[in-house]
């Protein structure tokens, strides 16, 4: 619908052409796109009674619900900003976001109450419980607000983990929510293609750039989100099975948990079309073994919240087990450019290792209030994303890992990306993570964590003696351990801190 260029106008327009076509589904309450509509219009009106004015920050903390995209049409409709806040986070974590952002107003579920009331700082001027957003707008009108937004306004302001270092608050403007669609529109490509009558399940939280702009992307083309409280992989099968989902955009660490559900089967995911994954690298094992047992087509999208998700997307055609570009994060969309830059920020040739830069029209507005950093990364339109990757000489981008994530053996990058993808193909390997930890001769040297696969017992000596002829000396672990999980962010992404602190003293601690 190219009519459609800002979430302002997203639920009017279906809610004329389907108003009962169901917008979200959550723990079996459905809003159609006319309830949808009507409530978040309700919800904008009674946003300006509250005094909130274009610019002011509107957080959320809560769950996933209806209601978490109707305060995200009632931003739209006012020109306040949606601050999502991640439900995990500590009572100091909140309180930096709440006040780093200027919140005004906070929607909050009960259940996180108590976080908010330990937080070291006052809360915002007026907080909403979720369960009274009903009866707190239910005396305004249930027509459109006045307000008109353009492509540039912003709209979200969504915090990084932190996973390297104090989150910041990335600024999105509808643009964000519209551009990639666009872009594939006007060439023609349907590499990630949403259709009337999809139903999406949403596995990546609302409040993750991923789970927004998959929600997003299809109200914009007034398809059915199923949103989960909390992703739980039993749950996610039933409601793939029983609600006849056909796209699901998840994280690799799902789908890991779809697939090794017991009693999990092929027979469960007939309905589904079309799965999108994406926001940390997923192991060869598990992409090869999600090909076998999910018969649909697969697009992997790779990006940032600072890029506005995805830039970079492998298209269903590249998935060929054992294909060349298997491997591979994506292609840039049309629009979008990719560059891979030395520490000097020289541009590097195909095949050659280095930071990948990003150029999108879907990239941040800024990072909120901290011009120094938004300089740093967002430099002439092109986004430094930290990861280290190179590209192939069609324009693909492979990603090798985080660059802070590298371990550095005598001189020498070693990903753990790498060496966890080929320990995952040893049969006894459920999953693997590998950390840098210290050592005096070489600086430092692998670690492996191994989660074994159901019933297995491998040794470290199986491990070793399978790595050997894949892998250089320089990569293999000098060291295991065996453990029943890996911690994890709800993004899916590797606590990679967590399990490296540990092993590094106080006087050797490693950045990052
Ligand atoms: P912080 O920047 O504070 O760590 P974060 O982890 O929440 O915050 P995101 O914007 O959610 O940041 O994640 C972006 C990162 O996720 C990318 O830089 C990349 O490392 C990783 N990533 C996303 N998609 C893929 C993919 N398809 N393959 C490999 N890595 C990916």
């Amino acid at each position: 619908h190219p009519e459609l260029s800002t979430l302002v106008h997203t639920t009017r327009f279906h809610a004329g052409r389907q108003p009962e076509t169901p917008a979200v589904i959550c723990e079996g309450r459905t809003l159609t796109y006319a309830d949808l509509y009507r409530g978040s219009n309700r919800l904008a009106h009674a946003l300006r009674a509250a005094g909130l004015t274009e610019g002011d920050r509107v957080a959320y903390l809560g769950k996933e619900s209806e209601h978490y995209y109707e305060a995200l049409f009632a931003c739209a409709k006012t020109g306040t900003v949606l601050v999502p806040v991640n439900w995990r986070l500590t009572a100091p974590e909140v309180s930096h976001i709440l006040r780093d952002s200027g919140t005004r107003l906070l929607f909050l579920e009960d259940e996180f109450a108590p976080i908010v009331e330990a937080m070291p700082t006052e809360p915002p001027e007026t907080v909403v419980p979720v369960r009274s957003i009903e009866p707190w707008c239910a005396e305004h009108p249930d027509s459109d607000t006045e307000f008109e937004a353009t492509p540039d306004t912003p709209v979200a302001q969504l915090y990084t983990s932190g996973t390297t270092g104090l989150p910041k608050g990335v600024v999105l403007a509808h643009r964000s929510f519209f551009a990639i669609r666009d872009a594939l529109a006007s060439e023609g490509l349907d590499w990630i293609d949403w259709r009337a009558g999809d139903i999406a399940l949403i596995g990546i939280p609302g409040f993750h750039v991923g789970g927004l702009w998959w929600a997003t992307q299809n109200f914009n083309a007034g398809t059915t989100v199923v949103a989960m409280r909390a992703f739980a992989a039993r749950q996610a099968v039933d409601l793939i099975r029983d609600l006849g989902i056909t796209t699901a955009c998840v994280v690799p660490a799902m789908l890991r948990l779809m697939l090794t559900e017991p009693g999990v089967s092929a027979k469960d995911f007939t309905t589904l079309r079309k799965t999108v994954y994406g926001g940390s690298p997923i192991s060869q094992a598990l992409l090869e073994e999600s090909l076998a047992v999910l018969d649909c087509e697969f697009a992997q999208i790779y990006g940032l919240t600072e890029t506005g998700n995805t830039a970079v997307c492998l298209p269903p055609a590249a998935h060929v087990p054992g294909g060349p570009l298997m491997q591979a994060a994506g292609h840039p969309y049309p629009g979008v450019r990719a560059k891979v830059i030395d520490g000097r920020g020289r541009e590097l040739p195909p095949g050659a290792v280095g930071e990948v830069c990003l150029h999108t029209p879907a990239r941040m507005v800024e990072y909120w209030g901290l011009p120094d950093k938004t300089a740093e990364t967002l430099v002439d339109g092109w986004i430094h994303t930290g990861d280290a990757g190179y590209r192939g000489e069609d324009g693909y981008v492979f990603i090798r890992d985080r660059i802070k994530d590298a371990i550095l053996v005598a001189g020498e990058n070693v990903y753990p990306a790498e060496i966890e993808n080929v320990l995952e193909h040893h049969p006894a390997v459920g999953e693997a993570v590998v950390v840098g930890i210290p050592d005096e001769r070489w600086g430092e040297k692998v670690h492996a964590f191994v989660v074994p696969a159901a019933g297995e017992r491998p040794s470290p000596r199986d491990l070793h003696t399978f790595l050997v002829p894949r892998l250089a000396a320089f990569k293999l672990p000098a060291s295991y351990e065996f453990t029943d999980h890996v911690p994890r962010n709800p993004s899916g992404k590797i606590l990679r801190r967590e399990l490296r602190d540990r092993f590094w003293s106080d006087s050797a601690r490693k950045v990052n």
